[in-house]
């Protein structure tokens, strides 16, 4: 440890402590007004983030995977797809969208990823879509470590198979590629504020975005119960998934900082590239269509990289170690028949996540870099 303090991965607490003041008196804002769930703070946030996307609804949900099964519970709703649909999505993004498939009964079909980019495969997407079209919910997009994918030909191949697209943008709140936010491209798009992204709560909340009234509506009555009014129900199979007031109050404060909380993301990333070894390989975050959410990392030897930086005293963490489809749960999800999956099972080994956070002292990012350079 050569006598220095243990960097942690993240470190929330700082990132709290910056805007205390302020979130303090939101908080306390919220306790006083007597309105605790979609209240004034909720409204505001949902109109101010559909402006700052480029979208005509934002949806204030409980968490990112309710705003991913709510998306594909909604388009069942509006009659674009039937109840046994699939999905088609990457298998090295966490799973979140595997899981709220699940949730509302639809099977999961995994496309490969591209080597450089670790987004998804247009040509592996294409391959399966090719094969079959038939009964297909979605095509899933994750704007993987924050990197918005590839984005107009993704589309161009979904508008080819008339697939809706939608976005995950638990990693990307903020990005923004040929002048389109990430979230403002597909038929809807969802957003996490787990405290770690990018625009974080102090708790659990999410959003969906979307420039579709009809949807739109469809997920406003299923967030609460599938009311349309009070206690009129009006569409089947709805849940109660709100964003807190209070969330909504934090969030408030912190929108306003996204951009340059980004902007810093991203020099912290493009410092490690230029001091990795040549073992090394920093998955690259060089302009705005990048939110930097996470600082990666591809090398042959992970277990030597991660032990020589313990030993640095820097902590490290791994997203993610196990592709989707090599999970022990993977009921009702395969690779898609016409793909192989080989890129996502190379790199599954191969990913290091490096501690990245806007609040990362310039002294700190120094000794990663050193750490790095002498690897
Ligand atoms: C965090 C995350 C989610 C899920 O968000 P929760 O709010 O934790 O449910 C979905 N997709 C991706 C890519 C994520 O990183």
């Amino acid at each position: 440890m050569n006598g220095q303090q243990t960097l942690l991965f993240n470190d929330l607490k700082r990132s709290y402590e910056c805007d205390a003041h302020e979130i303090n008196n939101a908080i306390q804002d919220v306790l006083k007004s007597g309105h605790y769930i979609l209240g004034p703070q909720h409204n505001k946030f949902e109109a101010d983030f559909a402006s700052y996307l480029g979208v005509s609804d934002v949806i204030g949900v409980a968490c990112g995977t309710d705003a991913l099964a709510l998306i594909f519970a909604g388009t069942q709703h509006i009659g674009r797809v039937g109840p046994s649909a699939r999905i088609i999505t990457t298998a090295n993004a966490g799973g979140y969208a595997s899981v709220a498939a699940r949730q509302v009964g639809m099977q999961v079909e995994y496309v490969d990823v591209d080597e450089q980019t670790h987004c998804m495969s247009v040509v592996s997407l294409e391959s399966a879509l090719t094969w079959s079209r038939d009964s297909v919910a979605a095509v899933v997009v994750t704007h993987l470590y924050g990197r918005v994918a590839e984005l107009p030909a993704i589309e161009a191949v979904c508008a080819r198979y008339r697939v809706p697209l939608v976005e995950d943008c638990a990693q990307a709140a903020g990005a923004i590629q040929d002048n389109r936010r990430a979230g403002s491209v597909g038929l809807a798009s969802a957003f996490s504020f787990y405290p770690t992204k990018n625009l974080g709560a102090l708790g659990d909340g999410g959003a969906v975005a979307t420039s579709d009234p009809k949807l739109a509506d469809a997920i406003r009555s299923l967030r609460q119960y599938g009311w349309q009014g009070k206690y009129k129900k009006v569409l089947p199979g709805g849940m109660n998934s709100r964003l807190d007031e209070l969330q909504a109050a934090i969030l408030n404060v912190r929108l306003p900082r996204l951009e340059a909380q980004n902007a810093r993301r991203r020099e912290i990333i493009s410092s490690y590239r230029t001091f990795a070894s040549a073992k090394l390989r920093v998955l690259s975050a060089d302009d705005a269509s990048h939110a930097g959410h996470l600082a990666v990392v591809v090398t042959s030897d992970r277990d030597g990289l991660s032990a020589h930086l313990a030993r640095h005293g820097i902590m490290t963490d791994i997203h993610y170690p196990i592709p989707d489809h090599r999970q022990i749960c993977v009921e009702g999800s395969c690779a898609s028949p016409s793909v192989d999956l080989h890129v996502t099972d190379t790199i599954s080994k191969q990913v290091l996540s490096l501690p990245c956070f806007p609040q990362l002292e310039s002294d700190e990012i120094r000794r990663v870099c050193d750490a790095l350079a002498s690897f």
